[in-house]
């Protein structure tokens, strides 16, 4: 089925407001598998409205208009579906018992006659509850068509999305979307793509989509199927593959999984504790560490070393490291991991140090350069990287990156100490 989105506001037009609606809607509709080939923005004007509104009718099966369902004089969108669908405006009592109780519990107690206007639906639509505003959302169906108005602000439209759109888009479709999201870290999203190629060029059902996000490569796998059985199927052996292609570089196929918390689990299943020690990240990788729940029981301790003064005083870096290397160098970033571990007793320590610019940069030392190392039971791993973007944009790939190479050191220490064991079992 296809599916067009209209946005409705001047706001937008004037970029006044960036369009979260519209990357939310259109990522929900690619869930429910709707093809979208079309979206629009337009102004608070009834005939250009009207208009677009045609132009989408006359080419989607489902058309979503967002935005200009308030009560003012500027808020046209429901009159003017209305109209081009030629269905006229009724009072819907449920609407109206929704304002005057939404009235009682707001700090405005006086209802003017425009708030009205918002109990005014088309008549025979689908009237759905907002539960954050006064606006309701509205499906108008016709002609095998639906027509659905949304409320612009975001924690209303999101929410009236998840619990009533949705279901609804997906009882039109007649066959049920599965998707499983397949995280990949410490690899480039060229690599990635380079590496699954084939299956890209070749698929149909289930489909791939990758999705690069700081630091990481996301995959979605997604097949349509008649039923929920028959989509896993078909997905199954893709993600079977996925993993077989990129091995331990998959930190998770769970969509609200973050890589943040399978390291807390790695760490809690190991029974391993963390300390951080940073620098130009300035308490980032803390800050994320310390997001998950339940992370007090394997992190000891978060250092944010500024200054060289900081390093030498909290983390015992040498003077003359300092002095012959710099403070963004690799021996530096090894002995602040060294002995982050050491002062606090933990078992493991992640260090970073680097230039976020935009100034202090030289030839020899430029913008971007980080060391990362990670101290796992006495051994060091160290990596040096070199970040291109702005001062934020090398902070937070500074972070996904020390994520990644702490992930990589207890990973493969487990898998040394495993090997070790198993050979002293069979001396
Ligand atoms: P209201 O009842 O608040 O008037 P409405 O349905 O009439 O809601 P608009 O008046 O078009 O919606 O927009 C209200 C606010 O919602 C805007 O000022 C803006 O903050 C937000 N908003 C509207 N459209 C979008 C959009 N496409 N993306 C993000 N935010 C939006």
């Amino acid at each position: 089925m296809i599916v067009e989105l209209i946005s409705v506001g001047t706001e937008l037009l004037l970029g006044n407001i960036v369009n979260t609606n519209a990357a939310f809607l259109a990522g929900q509709c690619a869930l429910l598998g709707l093809s979208m080939y079309h979206q629009s923005v337009v102004g608070d004007n009834e005939e250009r409205l009207a208009e677009t509104i045609q132009t989408a009718l006359d080419r989607s099966d489902i058309v979503i208009l967002s935005g200009g369902l308030g009560p003012t004089q500027d808020d046209i969108t429901k009159e003017t579906a209305a109209k081009v669908l030629n269905i006229p405006l009724v009072e819907d009592v449920h609407s109206r018992e929704r304002i005057e109780e939404y009235f009682k519990n707001s700090q405005f107690k006086i209802i003017t006659d425009n708030n009205w206007k918002q109990a005014q639906v088309p008549e025979g639509c689908i009237v759905v509850d907002n539960k954050n505003g006064t606006a309701p959302g509205i499906i108008m169906e016709k002609n095998g068509k639906s027509v659905i108005l949304l409320p612009g602000p975001p924690n209303e439209l999101i929410p009236m999305f998840k619990n009533d759109i949705f279901p609804y888009l997906n009882k039109l479709q007649p066959e049920i979307i599965y998707s499983v999201m397949v995280k990949i870290c410490g690899l480039g999203e060229s690599y990635v793509e380079t590496k699954i190629v084939d299956l890209i060029d070749n698929q149909t059902n289930p489909t791939i989509a990758t999705y690069a996000k700081t630091g990481e490569v996301h995959l979605r796998v997604t097949a349509r199927a008649s039923d929920d059985k028959e989509a896993k199927k078909l997905v199954k052996p893709v993600i079977k593959e996925l993993k077989t292609r990129f091995g331990e570089h998959i930190y998770s196929t769970d969509e609200n999984t973050t890589l943040e918390e399978t390291i807390i689990a790695l760490l809690k299943e190991k029974n391993l504790t963390l300390t951080t020690a940073e620098s130009c990240t300035g308490g980032l990788l803390a800050a994320r560490l310390t997001n998950v729940s339940g992370v007090s029981e394997v992190f000891k301790q978060g250092f944010v070393t500024y200054s060289n003064r900081a390093k030498r005083k909290l983390l015992d870096v040498k003077k003359n490291t300092l002095k012959i290397f710099g403070a963004v160098s690799e021996k530096t970033a090894k002995e602040m991991a060294k002995n982050g571990a050491f002062v606090t007793g933990s078992d493991v320590c992640v260090s970073i140090t680097g230039l976020a610019g935009p100034n202090g940069g030289t030839q020899e030392k430029p913008v971007g350069l980080v060391y990362i190392a990670c101290c796992y039971n006495n051994t060091i791993t160290v990596k040096e990287f070199h970040f291109k973007g702005e001062r934020n944009k090398i902070r937070e790939l500074a972070t996904v990156n020390a994520l990644t190479l702490l992930r990589e050191c207890i990973l493969s220490n487990s898998d040394r100490e495993k090997n070790a064991k198993e050979k002293t079992e069979k001396i």
